[in-house]
């Protein structure tokens, strides 16, 4: 970790009010110092099973996936500025997808998703949460992807036609890895995902569901990333332990 990570990470714990980041975690049963309330045990997610349509091919994986997508998709407009195609990262088996809005620049320099500032966040609240709630996983662990899969110019907000088109691969990619839960990182995955217009603040925190997949939607990290959304990082938090807790318990 280099020094401006652990910066963040102290930084983003101590805003929670978590003041011992460096005690060995004691398991799920940990308290906190101050602030927060020790976790609870997370309600289930929604029972009721929606019907599954077929999307993808059946015997699909994630390199056929790419290999469809291909080196050189010219399907939208975000072909015209984008670098590399930023496919997706993690276990082909994971148990938890977090899905993102889209490539920023280091994203789209690399060809991995979420390894800008934002991505950065995201890693530590992912290890550091798991940690301290004595879950054994790490991001290496989960699979992390975006709804589009190239960089908007600007990093503008990806645009209805994109997101339809790009949608297919994602949707693919989600049900070929069937994981046991999704979080659904802003309101652009959310909308996505959920076909809902709704912002993040509404929808946040409950257990929904993409297809038969129990889905949570949180804020993304690029908004945890400004100073002045304090709140919005213990929201945060508690969302992930939620996740974490439901697919590891
Ligand atoms: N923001 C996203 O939504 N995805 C990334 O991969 C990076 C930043």
């Amino acid at each position: 970790m280099t020094r401006d990570q652990l910066r963040q990470t102290l930084e983003f714990y101590r805003d929670l009010g978590v003041t011992d980041l460096y005690r060995p975690s004691s398991g799920a049963g940990f308290s906190l110092r101050r602030g927060l309330q020790p976790p609870r045990a997370s309600p289930a997610p929604p029972e009721e099973t929606l019907p599954l349509i077929p999307l993808a091919p059946s015997g699909d994986t994630l390199e056929k996936i790419q290999q469809d997508i291909g080196p050189d998709c010219r399907r939208c407009r975000l072909c015209e500025q984008r670098s590399k195609i930023v496919f997706g990262v993690g276990d082909p088996q994971a148990r938890l997808v977090f899905v993102g809005e889209g490539p920023g620049a280091d994203e789209d320099a690399q060809g991995i998703p979420f390894v800008g500032r934002a991505g950065q966040l995201l890693t530590q609240m992912i290890d550091n949460t798991a940690s301290r709630e004595g879950i054994p996983i790490r991001r290496a662990g989960v699979y992390i992807c975006n709804v589009v899969k190239c960089r908007p110019p600007e990093n503008r907000t990806p645009l209805p036609d994109e997101m339809e088109i790009c949608g297919e691969f994602l949707f693919r990619q989600l049900m070929t890895i069937r994981p046991k839960a999704i979080v659904a990182l802003g309101s652009t995955a959310a909308k996505a995902l959920l076909g809902t217009k709704d912002g993040v603040t509404r929808l946040r925190g409950q257990w929904r569901k993409w297809r038969d997949i129990p889905l949570i939607v949180t804020y993304h990290p690029s908004y945890l990333l400004r100073p002045y959304n304090q709140n919005a990082k213990r929201e945060a938090w508690e969302d992930l332990k939620k996740a974490l807790h439901f697919v590891y318990d």
